[in-house]
């Protein structure tokens, strides 16, 4: 079947905002085995809106859109698509109570223009929107289906996995069902994940499919069968080769939390941790601190970005002085002070140079890391070449794959 997706919004055409709705979109829907032929992007305007319509209904079984379900004169979806099917949106008194209550929820009232958000044209049906205001359309024309979405990204992120995914599923499948299932990984890029499940990116049933997410790689194997429990007896039989491949980066699967389980593993041996972070400002603090009952393991988090910070942390006024502020030894110096001064077992510190000013000894994109196990080190060097913020980011996440690959393969430990 062929599909196609609209991005509907002038902010598009202005390149105010990037059009992330169509690029998720796109990544979702191989595994539903629609071959996506386009992406269009619409302003809100109403005849062109309904002309890309058009278009689209000719050309396509599948018609997916994101964006002007709002409820202002500029949000013009659903009047689009009453034009062209030549319907008229009408109130429905079910859906304009729930919308009031949204509002009374909040304790406030409904501002009137909203109750266009409360219409739908007999072809179309309402996709429920728990989290915002506008309930999504699927329209079935001709044999021909558009699923029209918030633009706002979690409300669209929501009502495609709740609401479009299985209905469109079950389309496609003809009663069959979708089966997915995830590994994420850590400490590997997207390119060299996909080398290392090789072949396996070509399966046909299951698929396997590669995503760049914030908390590492993501591997989704994705079943097609007649039931339920021959789709989970196909991932049954290719999961275990998708894992032999990529072992050692694998943390878990959909529900896992890098940090949550590099916590289960401190607290499961009674190790207490500490942070020294001069490079990654705190960001790795704030990561191991998104695990709940980070309390049990996490003692303390010393940001140390000055000279004089790192000197009172305990770091060596001779080690500054040899080596600066941005060097192995120096954070060799962070992760030991920063272990024996919150008598903790284990700590992690970086240092390094975020960019964009540089110089020889510390150039832009370096980042060192030491893992300091009651007193065994391991150091790494990395060059990121990418922005400030990824930097911080990546580096954080990073550190922890270090402490979690230690603590993994120390053997005194386990
Ligand atoms: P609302 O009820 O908030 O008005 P809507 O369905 O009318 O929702 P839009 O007004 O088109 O959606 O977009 C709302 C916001 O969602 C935009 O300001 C933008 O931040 C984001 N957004 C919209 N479309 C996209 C897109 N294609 N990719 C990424 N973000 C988007
Ligand atoms: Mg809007």
């Amino acid at each position: 079947m062929r599909a196609e997706i609209l991005s509907i919004g002038t902010e598009l055409l202005l390149g105010q905002i990037v059009d992330t709705n169509a690029n998720y979109l796109a990544q979702q829907l191989p595994a539903l085995g629609l071959d996506l032929l386009y992406i269009s992007q619409v302003g809100d305007n109403r005849s062109r809106l309904a002309g890309a319509f058009r278009q689209a209904l000719e050309r396509s079984d599948v018609v997916i859109t994101s964006g002007g379900l709002g409820p202002t004169e500029d949000d013009l979806t659903r009047e689009a698509i009453a034009d062209v099917l030549n319907e008229t949106p009408q109130v429905q008194p079910a859906l304009e109570a729930h919308l009031r209550e949204f509002f009374a929820r909040r304790g406030r009232s409904m501002p009137e223009r909203n109750v266009k958000q409360a219409t739908l044209i007999p072809s179309a049906k309402p996709l429920p929107n728990p989290i915002g205001t506008a309930p999504g359309w699927w329209v079935e024309h001709n044999h021909k289906v558009i699923a029209s979405m918030p633009g706002v990204p979690h409300e669209m992120h929501k009502m495609w996995e709740e609401q479009v995914l299985p209905r469109l599923a079950k389309r496609i499948t003809g009663g069959g069902v979708i089966v997915s299932r995830t590994l994420k990984l850590i400490g590997i890029g997207e390119s060299h994940a996909e080398e290392a499940v090789g072949e396996l990116t070509r399966s046909l049933n299951p698929t396997l499919a590669t995503y760049a997410k914030q908390d590492g790689i993501h591997l989704r194997m994705t079943a097609k069968a007649a039931t339920q429990a021959e789709a989970e007896k196909l991932l049954q039989g290719f999961e275990p080769q998708v894992r032999a491949r990529v072992e050692e980066w694998v943390y878990g699967d959909e529900s896992a939390s890098f940090p949550a389980m590099v916590g289960a593993m401190l607290r499961q041996r009674g190790l207490k941790l500490a942070t020294a972070e001069s490079a990654t400002g705190g960001q790795l603090a704030s990561l191991i601190t998104e695990a709940p009952g980070a309390s049990d393991y996490f003692v303390a988090g010393y940001v140390t970005y000055s000279a004089d910070a790192k000197r009172a942390l305990g770091v060596s006024a001779e080690t500054l002085e040899r080596f600066g502020t941005v060097a192995q030894e120096t954070t060799s110096a962070m992760a030991l002070a920063a272990r024996q001064k919150a008598n903790a077992d284990v700590a992690v510190a970086t240092t390094g140079n975020a960019g964009p000013g540089a110089s020889e000894e510390k150039p832009v994109g370096l980042l060192h890391t030491v893992v300091d196990i009651q007193g065994r080190q391991v150091c790494s060097e990395t060059r990121y070449s990418t922005t400030r913020t990824e930097y911080k980011r990546r580096g954080a996440l990073d550190a922890l794959f270090l402490l979690w690959r230690e603590l993994k393969h120390d053997v005194k430990l386990s």
